[in-house]
C-alpha cells in the first residue's frame, strides 16, 4: 500500500491524501488552503502524476476538505466521487459561495487564474457525486458490499465534528486503515460525540489540529457555557454590543444553538445577527434536524431565533447597538469577510466586546487579535491600516476539534500497526508525535513529509 501526503506544508492548509492499494488509487480529502492563493492554494495534486483515480473520498464540508474538488474532478474526470449527503448538500452550497469570494479576489488580487473554477463547473462536477449511508462498505465502483468483500471497500462513520462529518475506513488487501477526518469525540450543543467503528485497525491517519493546546483544567462545555453566558451578561452591562466569529458552517450553528439554550433557560434575550451563508447552511440544519444523530433534534435555528441576517453591503450600515450578538464569519477574520468590516467598526472603543470560541490560525487577523492587548496596534485589514484595541477581548473553548487527550485516548485503544499524522501545525504533530512514541512503542509512528511517497 502506497502514501502520499499531498498537503504541500505540514500544516492545517489544503488537506489532502493519495493511497494506493495493489488495485486502486484513491485521494481522501481536496481542500483549500485558508489562507494562500493561486496555486499554492491548491494541494500539490502534482504528486499524483500520470496516475488515474478510481475514486475521491470527502470527509467533510469544511472548506480545507472540499474546497478544490471541483479542480481534481476536472483533472480526474474518471474518478468517482463520495460524500454523505449533508456533505454534498453543504458541500455545494460553500463551493458556490468560493466562486463568489474568488470572483471578487481576481480584482483585488489581479489574478486572471481566479476564479479557479465557475458556479457552471461547480453544478457540473455536483451531479457527478454519489451521496453514501453512514456504516455501510461500498465499492470504489459505488456499489454496496459486504464488510468482508474481497475488493477495496470504504464506509462512512459520524465523526462527530459537523453535520455530515465522518471518519473512513478503508478495508484493503486484507489490512483496515482508518482516517479520522476531524473528529470530535466529546458532544458539542449540536454535534454528538463521534461514534467510530470498534474493528480492529491496521493503519491510523489521525488529525492532529489540538496537539500544542493543553485543556485547561477543570474544563467542561457545561461550565464553558455557563461562563459564556455570564460573559455576555457583562458585556451587555458595559453598554456595548458582542462580535462573535465563527465560521459558517459548524461554529455559526453551535453557537446559535448556545443562545437558544440561554432563551429557554431564561438566562438572556437580545437580538441575534448572521450572515447570508451561515443562514443557508443553518437552514439545512434546520432541514435535517430529525435525521440522523444530533442533540436538540427538535431545534429549528432560523424558526426559534429569528436572526436577523447581514450582507457584505448591510454591514457597513449595521448599527452596532448595544445587548445584541453579532456571530459573523469568517471565523478566522480573513479580510473583506463580515467578522473582519464589523470588528474594524468596533475593536477601538472599549464599550464593545469580541469574544473568540474557536479554532483560529495565530497568523490570521482573528489569531492576532485574540492575542492582543488593550492599547496594542493592530492591523485588522492591511487597506486601513493599524487601529489601537481598545475593546473587551474574551476567549472560550467550543472547538469542533477533539482535545488531544482523547486522540491519544484513542489511539491507545486501538493499537495499530502503523499512525500517520495528519491536519496539525507542526508544534501539534510533533507533541502528538512524542507522545504516542511513548505510549505505544510498538506502533510506527509517522509524520508524512509532504510530496513523498511512503509504502506502508
Ligand atoms: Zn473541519
Ligand atoms: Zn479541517
Amino acid at each position: 500500500m502506497k502514501f502520499t501526503n499531498l498537503t504541500r506544508r505540514t500544516e492545517i492548509g489544503a488537506n489532502s491524501y493519495y493511497l494506493e492499494t495493489s488495485d486502486r488509487r484513491l485521494v481522501l480529502d481536496c481542500g483549500m488552503h485558508p489562507k494562500l492563493v493561486g496555486e499554492e492554494a491548491l494541494p500539490n495534486m502534482n504528486a499524483v502524476g500520470g496516475r488515474r483515480l478510481d475514486a475521491i473520498i470527502i470527509s467533510h464540508a469544511h472548506q480545507d476538505h472540499i474546497g478544490t474538488l471541483p479542480i481534481l474532478m476536472r483533472r480526474q474526470a474518471q474518478a468517482r466521487v463520495f460524500m454523505t449527503e449533508p456533505t454534498a448538500e453543504i458541500g455545494s452550497v460553500l463551493l458556490h459561495n468560493s466562486v463568489n469570494v474568488m470572483t471578487r479576489q481576481r480584482e483585488e488580487l489581479g489574478t486572471t487564474l481566479y476564479p479557479l473554477f465557475t458556479h457552471r463547473e461547480t453544478d457540473r462536477v455536483i451531479e457527478r457525486w454519489q451521496s453514501c449511508a453512514l456504516r455501510q462498505a461500498y465499492t470504489l465502483s459505488g456499489e454496496r458490499a459486504s464488510a468482508d468483500s474481497s475488493e477495496t471497500t470504504f464506509e462512512f462513520y459520524d465523526a462527530g465534528h459537523v453535520l455530515g462529518s465522518t471518519g473512513v475506513l478503508l478495508r484493503a488487501d486484507g489490512r483496515r486503515v482508518f482516517y479520522t477526518g476531524d473528529v470530535n469525540f466529546d458532544d458539542q450543543t449540536i454535534a454528538q460525540a463521534a461514534l467510530f467503528s470498534a474493528e480492529s485497525i491496521d493503519i491510523l491517519i489521525m488529525e492532529c489540529t489540538r496537539g500544542d493546546t493543553q485543556a485547561p483544567p477543570g474544563w467542561s462545555r457545561a461550565s464553558e457555557e455557563k461562563r459564556f453566558t455570564q460573559a455576555i451578561e457583562n458585556a451587555f452591562t458595559r453598554g456595548g454590543c458582542i462580535l462573535v466569529p465563527v465560521f459558517a458552517f459548524g461554529k455559526t450553528q453551535e453557537v446559535l444553538a448556545m443562545l437558544y439554550k440561554m432563551r429557554r433557560e431564561k438566562t438572556l434575550d437580545f437580538p441575534i445577527y448572521i450572515g447570508g451563508l451561515s443562514s443557508k447552511i443553518s437552514q439545512i440544519y434546520d432541514e435535517r434536524a430529525q435525521m440522523g444523530r444530533r442533540q436538540l433534534p427538535r431545534l429549528e435555528l432560523l424558526d426559534e431565533l429569528r436572526p436577523y441576517v447581514l450582507n457584505a453591503d448591510s454591514i457597513h450600515e449595521a448599527q452596532t447597538r448595544p445587548g445584541r450578538v453579532y456571530a459573523l464569519s469568517s471565523g478566522m477574520m480573513t479580510s473583506k469577510t463580515l467578522s473582519n468590516t464589523f470588528a474594524q467598526r468596533i475593536v477601538d472603543q472599549s464599550r464593545h466586546s469580541i469574544f473568540f470560541v474557536g479554532y483560529a490560525d495565530p497568523e490570521s487577523p482573528a489569531g492576532i487579535l485574540r492575542n492582543a492587548r488593550a492599547g496594542d496596534e493592530v492591523t485588522i485589514d492591511p487597506d486601513r491600516g493599524p487601529q489601537r484595541v481598545q475593546c473587551n477581548i474574551e476567549q472560550f473553548q467550543f472547538s469542533a476539534h477533539a482535545s488531544r487527550e482523547s486522540l491519544i485516548a484513542f489511539a491507545t485503544r486501538l493499537a495499530p500497526k502503523k499512525i500517520l499524522l495528519v491536519h496539525g501545525d507542526l508544534p501539534a504533530v510533533e507533541w502528538m508525535r512524542a507522545r504516542l512514541v511513548s505510549d505505544l512503542p510498538k506502533c510506527e509512528v509517522i509524520v508524512p513529509t509532504p510530496g513523498v511517497e511512503l509504502e506502508l
